[in-house]
């Protein structure tokens, strides 16, 4: 333990005045990448570093990292960070937290005079909700190789418009390589999106992992039909048989204590009322810590698909392998919290978050904090003040740990 300490009410009051950048009439965060409000909220954090005398460095993704130097310069910086844009009703710590923790570092260390041994980087990432710029996680998708750059300035809205030409009209197109930074640690601080820490009753998780993610496209084919006069047993009907199909994804998923399965869009076609569906799609999304269990799960949707119907497509979309964060920050982690006062349990992510490329390139952590009822992507999300000042403090703590002299 330091004698450093985070401000928590100071936190508290600089979470909520971002939160006032896109603010919703129900209470929550419009904050959608590379709009005009990303661009204030942007513009904001810049503001507050440049007002500490942080370099603000931007690269060609539009991430946006603020640099305070370290006493050593052969050190690569410890990096704090996660994403300000939101979904289109989204809430007002999702991803602001992290970035907002960063930041109270950073005055913390300020205030104090304190230079730390390695340099310390607060980090925005581009585009993590990819809610107007699909996929998801962009900007350190590209950091950190899952993309190259031109997918990732190619992105684009359904309306054909490109994020590349978005990052120019908002000022954020940066002239700095997209990976290649220098990162000695990278931490994320960010609120849970789960109903785990609270039910537990604890105000920081030690994020060990994120569990793997396959994504699906499955396509169904009937017969379209007159709906009166053609009899039950001479029909085809696609939407039967999806909706067995949809039942048996529950299952596979309720057959294993950490497993997922969501079938989150269904289309029909030619979606008419009187018409036997000729043809049905829908999308399934499946999740496991374990990727031997994963691929279980992947065998098994194949196989009921077919036997539910021989001539169904399943088209494996997306992969993302679950994830194991870096021993030496999970460590670092743990043990802050602990010193802090917290007894922290460990936690898999269900959510995919920027840390997953990062760790691709850097030894990256995550902490989370509990938010109420587990409620995220939605305008009405809330955390307690007590909890947003317990992760920063554990954040600020670990990040001390990690940036001075072995
Ligand atoms: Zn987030």
């Amino acid at each position: 333990m330091t004698d450093l300490h985070v401000d928590g009410q100071r936190l508290w009051r600089t979470l909520h005045e971002l939160a006032e950048i896109g603010a919703t009439d129900a209470g929550g965060v419009a904050r959608v990448a590379l709009t005009d409000a990303d661009k204030a909220g942007r513009d904001q954090f810049v503001e507050w570093v440049v007002e500490i005398g942080c370099a603000v460095h931007l690269d060609r993704m539009g991430n946006l990292f603020a640099r305070r130097e370290g006493a050593d310069p052969e050190r690569d910086p410890v990096v704090i960070g996660s994403h300000l844009d939101s979904q289109p009703t989204g809430g007002k710590f999702d991803g602001a937290y992290g970035v907002m923790v960063g930041l109270e570092i950073l005055r913390v260390l300020d205030d104090a005079g304190h230079r730390t041994n390695a340099p310390i980087e607060v980090v925005s990432w581009t585009n993590e909700e990819g809610a107007r710029f699909p996929p998801a996680m962009l900007g350190s998708g590209v950091f950190g190789g899952e993309f190259s750059l031109e997918e990732g300035l190619g992105a684009v809205t359904t309306d054909g418009t490109k994020l590349g030409d978005e990052l120019v009209r908002i000022g954020y197109s940066g002239t700095e390589p997209c990976g290649g930074r220098p990162v000695g640690y990278y931490l994320e601080p960010h609120i849970e999106q789960g109903p785990i820490l609270e039910a537990n009753g604890k105000p920081v998780g030690v994020v060990t992992g994120v569990q793997g993610i396959r994504w699906y496209d499955v396509s169904i084919k009937g017969f379209e039909s007159h709906a009166g006069t053609t009899p039950m047993d001479r029909r085809s009907d696609a939407m039967v048989s999806a909706a067995n199909l949809i039942s048996a994804t529950d299952d596979i998923a309720k057959a294993r204590v950490d497993g997922r399965s969501t079938v989150g869009v269904i289309t029909s076609m030619p979606g008419s009322r009187n018409t036997v569906a000729g043809s049905v799609n829908l999308t399934v999304d499946l999740r496991h810590p374990d990727p031997d269990e994963l691929s279980r799960m992947h065998d098994e949707l194949i196989e009921t698909a077919s036997a539910i119907d021989p001539s169904a497509s399943v088209e494996q979309i997306w992969y993302s392998p679950p994830v194991v964060f870096n021993a030496s920050v999970v460590e670092a982690i743990r043990k802050s919290a602990a010193e802090s006062g917290f007894e922290p349990i460990d936690i898999v992510s269900g959510a995919g978050h920027d840390a997953v490329y990062v760790n691709r390139v850097a030894p990256a952590g995550m902490l989370f904090i509990p938010c109420e009822e587990g409620l995220s992507h939605n305008e009405a999300e809330s955390i307690v003040i007590e909890h947003s000042t317990a992760g920063a403090e554990v954040t600020l703590q670990a990040v001390l740990r990690l940036a001075e002299p072995a």
